[in-house]
């Protein structure tokens, strides 16, 4: 099963794309934990990122594409996987779908979580980030079990640089302008199915599961 998630930054598709993976057991791929990472490790592609995101801007395409497509090429994404974060504008996407065609594949659903701004505002304050594993919480509606550590690991929790109030903006700016029409995009190949985002987290994930049909 091959999946994308679609949302505005914020919508819970880290979220899901977790719970997704593990209850169908394919690797989840965050393209923003990968930058994350890079630049936490302060490598040269972290360093380019870096700017960008802090921005609140896209990364350029050419620093994603080929990142992506290799990693799906991967032998533990023989049965599937969930991105999470890719594509974000239609010429990722269309460079996915050519990828794939090599292979005589396709995405099979473009999951789009729909979350009204203002919501979106609200929740990204509250998000706090574990730089270490990937794990994220909400400080009011998905709280770690002790204030401040992550449940998985153990490592401390931060709030991202690029959720700050003036940043998001910027990014939802962008979610509309560059990765909303990603929607039309995989509608016209009847692979995306719409979900309601501003309900419970478990409840947003049983109509994802009702969806996929397994
Ligand atoms: P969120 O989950 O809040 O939407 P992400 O962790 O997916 O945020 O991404 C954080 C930042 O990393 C983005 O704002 C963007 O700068 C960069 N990024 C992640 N994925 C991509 C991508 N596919 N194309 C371009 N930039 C990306
Ligand atoms: P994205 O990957 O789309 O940027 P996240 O999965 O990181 O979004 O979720 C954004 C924030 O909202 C996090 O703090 C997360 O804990 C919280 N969150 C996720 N799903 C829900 C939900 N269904 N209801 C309320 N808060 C949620
Ligand atoms: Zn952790």
């Amino acid at each position: 099963m091959k999946l994308i998630m679609l949302g505005a930054p914020g919508a819970g598709k880290g979220t899901q794309a977790k719970m997704i993976a593990e209850k169908y057991n394919i690797p989840h791929i965050s393209t923003g934990d990968i930058f994350r990472a890079n630049i936490k490790e302060g490598t040269e592609l972290g360093k380019k990122a870096k700017s960008y995101m802090d921005a609140g801007g896209l990364v350029p395409d050419e620093l994603v594409v080929d990142l992506v497509v290799d990693r799906v090429g991967q032998a533990d994404c023989k049965n599937g996987y969930v991105l999470d974060g890719f594509p974000r504008t239609i010429p990722q996407a269309e460079s996915l779908d050519a990828a794939l065609a090599k292979t005589g594949d396709k995405v099979d659903y473009a999951i789009n979580i729909e979350v009204p701004d203002q919501n979106i505002i609200d929740r990204m304050g509250g998000r706090r980030a574990c730089v270490a594993c990937g794990a994220t919480y909400h400080i009011v509606n998905i709280p770690p079990k002790k204030e401040g550590v992550c449940d998985k690991c153990g490592e401390s929790l931060i709030l991202r640089d690029d959720d700050k109030p003036e940043t998001v903006k910027k990014r939802l700016e962008v979610y509309h302008e560059q990765t909303e029409p990603l929607i039309k995009y995989y509608k016209a190949k009847n692979a995306e199915v719409e979900i309601d985002g501003t309900m419970d987290m478990n409840d947003v994930f049983d109509a994802i599961v009702k969806l996929l049909g397994a």
